[in-house]
């Protein structure tokens, strides 16, 4: 007698090939069989008759390194059908954080990844994981190489000195020796931009010529995009590493279907060379993050003290204006998102909580000023403390990611606990299936569901995960296709998928009939 049956379903089984009928066992927290099993006898029987049966997704690019630690954590994520989440990523990591500078290092956190309450340990990654409450799905964490250079040398900088780079390698060798999955970078943000190539590669050397993954937001994602890109492949080609380009986009109309052909074929030609290198992109036009990143990244070295300073003189706000205007060098998101396309998400101040929800377009509109002097004022008022979703991508340059065969789905989910959240915390994984695959029809689902599973397994090495065959991990989901959908909205975000009938983690139900059971089968995946 096993403990599990699942009937008479379709079976998606990860790898890109296509749907069959077959029954599936599940024994001690494995599957044990796949196929046709007329004769089995099970504990439980679970009918799959007119459903899919497919391995739990995974999602390799989310935030919730404190989001773990809250109670409740895990039912946005289950209903969507995730079963394994990995954080940690775009350089900014929850551990292991120098306790000298852990408030200065939770302050810089808190937009993405909400408060850091005195509970979650973060002297190093063991610990983390040894409080870590128990979860209902996997999760596992990236080390970030931002909070590990933040630890060693602040935020403000710029070239770091010998002892600076040894407390790099060190603490990143300890963390990957705790269970990080792999190292992260965030070279869009502080206080990693300041890192020049070669630099970036002295920082990473202790990875030269292993097999452990780098995943990178990249320094440019707008007309700098192939620049930037080229900067990693250098990377991976000189150190011999692997390199996984995080929320691959071009922001910008006017790098819209230009830019990101040119960048896939970039990577399959370094793939043919034998590099592992690939990307992944989140299924949304609109991207979240602070509002300060509209600033060239110069403009944001000394800390938010000195930020605020420079935000109120003048002359900067003239010079700041034609660089804006000029848009060269750095991610200018005014530009290339427009005023009307930057809507603020959360602001702090209570007198300037009605405009949660406003573009800057808009605000700048109800106080009769001009666009930037209205964001300037913004941000000195609430100290820089401000989130926004920028709408600055194109729909069909994410097909065109999806249908590349280098590509997984991410969420990129942040969660700040306050203000409002992008959709995609609650809704990635099925408005893919629910957009992509059944309304536009741009992917088939074993396609859709291989870069939800296998791909991303792949990606950072996930043994026992992303494939529905024997052996293999009984994270399992179970749901109808027609049925699926994700109701949020950018103005109403937070509404639980629909559609998922059944979720298994190694095993354990923990959605039955589209509804969370609370039980918390989930472990911590190390490397
Ligand atoms: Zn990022
Ligand atoms: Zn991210």
């Amino acid at each position: 007698m096993i403990d599990l049956l699942i009937r008479d379903g379709t079976v998606v089984d990860g790898t890109g090939r296509a749907p069959y009928a077959a029954d599936v066992a599940v024994e001690n927290g494995k599957i044990v069989e796949v196929g046709q099993l007329p004769e089995a006898h099970a504990r439980r029987v679970i009918s799959a008759r007119g459903k899919l049966v497919t391995p739990g997704f995974i999602d390799i690019h989310r935030h919730a390194d404190l989001a773990a630690y809250r109670p409740g954590f895990g039912q946005p994520e289950l209903r969507q059908g995730l079963t394994t989440i990995v954080n940690g990523n775009c350089g900014l990591s929850a551990a292991p954080i120098r306790r000298s500078r852990r408030a200065e290092i939770a302050a810089y956190l808190q937009p993405i990844c909400g408060q850091m309450p005195a509970s979650v340990s973060t002297d190093s990654l063991a610990a983390y994981f040894e409080n870590q409450p128990d979860s209902p799905l996997h999760t596992g964490m990236l080390v970030g190489a931002g909070v590990l250079r933040a630890g060693a040398a602040g935020y403000a900088l710029e070239r770091l000195e010998e002892k600076h780079y040894k407390a790099i390698h060190k603490a990143m060798e300890q963390a990957l020796g705790d269970g990080a999955l792999g190292v992260s970078l965030g070279l869009g943000y502080a206080p990693e931009c300041f890192y020049t190539t070669e630099e970036l590669m002295r920082a990473l050397s202790p990875l030269a010529g292993q097999s452990i993954p780098v995943t990178v937001h990249m320094r440019q994602e707008g007309g700098g995009v192939l620049e930037a890109l080229e900067e990693m492949l250098t990377v991976a080609r000189k150190l011999r590493i692997p390199v996984h380009i995080s929320h691959l986009k071009a922001m910008g109309r006017d790098n819209w279907g230009v830019k990101i052909p040119r960048a896939l074929s970039m990577l399959e030609q370094a793939r043919q060379e034998g590099l592992e290198v690939g990307c992944d992109a989140y299924p949304y036009t609109a991207g979240s993050t602070q509002l300060i990143h509209i600033l060239p990244p110069d403009l944001l070295t000394g800390g938010m003290e000195a930020v605020v300073k420079r935000l109120q003189d003048k002359g900067v706000r003239r010079e700041l204006a034609a660089r804006i205007e000029d848009g060269c060098g750095f991610d200018d998101i005014a530009k290339l998102a427009g005023w009307d396309g930057i809507r603020l998400t959360s602001l702090h101040c209570p007198e300037d909580h009605p405009y949660q929800g406003k573009s800057i377009a808009e605000i700048a509109a109800l106080w009769g000023q001009n666009p930037l002097d209205c964001c300037c004022d913004l941000l000195v008022r609430e100290h820089c403390e401000i989130t926004m979703v920028d709408f600055m991508a194109s729909e069909e340059d994410i097909v065109t990611i999806l249908q590349s065969p280098l590509s997984n789905v991410i969420s990129d989910a942040t969660y700040p606990t306050e203000g409002l959240l992008h959709p995609r915390v609650y809704g990635t994984f099925v408005h893919i299936l629910e957009h992509f695959v059944r309304e536009r029809g741009v992917l088939t689902v074993e396609q859709a569901i291989h870069k939800m599973t296998q791909k991303p397994a792949e990606v950072l090495h996930l043994p026992g995960k992303g494939v529905l065959a024997a052996g293999m991990d009984a994270d399992i989901n179970v749901f109808a296709p027609e049925k699926l959908h994700q109701p949020g909205t950018y103005e109403n975000p937070c509404c639980l998928a629909e559609g998922m009938d059944y979720v298994l983690v190694d095993g354990a139900v923990a959605v039955e009939k589209g509804k969370c059971t609370g039980v918390k089968a989930g472990r911590i995946l190390r490397r």
